[in-house]
């Protein structure tokens, strides 16, 4: 009978674009603009008479049943606030179909017809696995620090978190020149770039280690060497986290063998994932919200909204996390040039 009613839900779901009620959850790491990207989808929906769905805690809710109703007042005072109101959450279980049905069972439960994940690559994983599995039209709303996600320019978090580490540094900066310092700072970005990239380039660091593009430690010591003949002082560089946080001290470490320079290391963390969301995150993430139900109403069912050159576009989820999103090589070439 469950069987017969799952695939009678899909058959519908196939057939009928028009949304009546939707889900809406924030998923995997959160992001500074998140609770903006929930405003918007909730006074874009009520605005279509769309009924909206909060689950909490990302799929581990999903899995527990755990919503509620969201109303136009539910979402007021929150477009400043950092984390998000739905709180967020990681399941192993859910990576198991079966655990993913309970899930399913849920939403049918409460008549939702459609859902809008607001997360990273795994969150929106998640996401294709439900529309592949029960026909149930998703879209995504790229958020994460990282921007390591292909088919939007700038995700959800990214520009907060580079400012955040940005201030961070501004300040090390301060204490680097007082004291002639080596200062090595490392910023999150296991698999990505991007943070440490722009945070180099915007801090006006010699040089940046990042997870895409092996730096060696000699070409840094060589640009570090550089600065002191031409009678630089004091010297920052940025390291992405990578796979190992902390790889910091192993770079302080190898560069006092290699060249006896003492480096002071500082380690961002969890800082970087928290605080007001600056405007450009703001906006982005009411863009993308809105967005988000524009394209449901389309009749789009496995979509993932993002921004390319300042528009609004969207993309088949599947090729947006198919691509590798790399840094753009002309930022990297521009810190060694602005350095010199
Ligand atoms: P982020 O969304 O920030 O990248 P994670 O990678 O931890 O964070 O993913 C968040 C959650 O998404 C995971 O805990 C898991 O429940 C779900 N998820 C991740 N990958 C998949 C997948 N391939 N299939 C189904 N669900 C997934």
């Amino acid at each position: 009978m469950a069987f017969f009613y799952s695939t009678y839900r899909t058959i519908l779901f196939v057939m009928n674009t028009s949304i009546k009620k939707l889900a809406v959850y924030t998923s995997g790491g959160d992001a500074p603009g998140m609770n903006a990207a929930i405003r918007s989808v909730v006074r874009s929906s009520i605005e279509q008479n769309i009924e909206v769905i909060g689950i909490f805690r990302g799929y581990l809710g999903m899995v527990d049943g755990d919503m509620t109703s969201l109303q136009t007042s539910s979402v007021a005072n929150i477009l400043q606030r950092g984390g998000t109101i739905l709180k967020s959450g990681r399941s192993k279980e859910f990576l198991r179909p079966e655990v993913r049905k309970i899930a399913f069972e849920h939403l049918q439960k409460a008549a939702i017809d459609a859902l809008v994940c607001i997360g990273g690559d795994g969150s929106l994983r998640g996401a294709i696995a439900m529309h592949r599995e029960f026909g149930i039209p998703v879209v995504g709303v790229p958020g994460t620090i990282d921007n390591d996600i292909a088919g939007t320019d700038f995700t959800v978090g990214f520009d907060t978190a580079v400012n955040t580490a940005l201030e961070a540094i501004d300040r090390i900066r301060d204490t680097a020149a007082s004291h002639n310092r080596l200062f090595i700072v490392e910023v999150m970005g296991r698999d990505s770039g991007f943070i440490a990239t722009w945070v180099g380039l915007a801090g006006g660091a010699e040089e940046v280690f990042i997870p895409e593009n092996p730096t060696s430690v000699d070409q840094a010591i060589q640009r570090i060497q550089r600065g002191m003949a031409r009678g630089k002082t004091s010297s920052i560089l940025i390291a992405a986290e990578g796979q190992k946080p902390g790889r910091a001290y192993d770079l302080a470490e190898n560069i006092r063998k290699k060249a006896g320079f003492e480096a002071k290391v500082c380690i961002l963390g969890h800082i970087q994932r928290g605080g007001h969301p600056t405007a450009a995150d703001r906006v982005l993430a009411s863009q993308l919200g809105s967005a988000a139900i524009r394209v449901l109403l389309q009749g789009q069912k496995d979509v993932m909204v993002g921004v390319q050159n300042q528009k609004v576009v969207y993309e088949p989820l599947e090729n947006c996390l198919n691509q590798k999103k790399l840094v753009h090589q002309n930022l990297l070439s521009l810190i060694d040039t602005l350095s010199k």
